[in-house]
């Protein structure tokens, strides 16, 4: 005879939020470092935050129109 198993309905609801949510949130704040980063690089050597166009005396970006810093 096989062991009987049974599984908490509520179980598939808590598992997803248990295990996944604090990954999901480490992923997202690995992500969001990264952005940070890179936009506070690209502002400091005076390039355009979205494409990486060298903005010199410029305000708007003409690759991408992206308002410069
Ligand atoms: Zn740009």
């Amino acid at each position: 005879m096989l062991p009987s198993v049974t599984y908490h309905p509520l179980g598939l609801i808590l598992n997803p939020i248990i295990y996944a949510l604090p990954i999901w949130l480490l992923v997202m704040g690995i992500r969001w470092a990264f952005i940070t980063r890179r936009c506070r690089r690209r502002e400091r050597l005076g390039l355009c935050v979205g494409c990486a166009y060298e903005l010199g005396e410029l305000s708007v970006c003409p690759e991408c129109g992206c308002e410069g810093a």
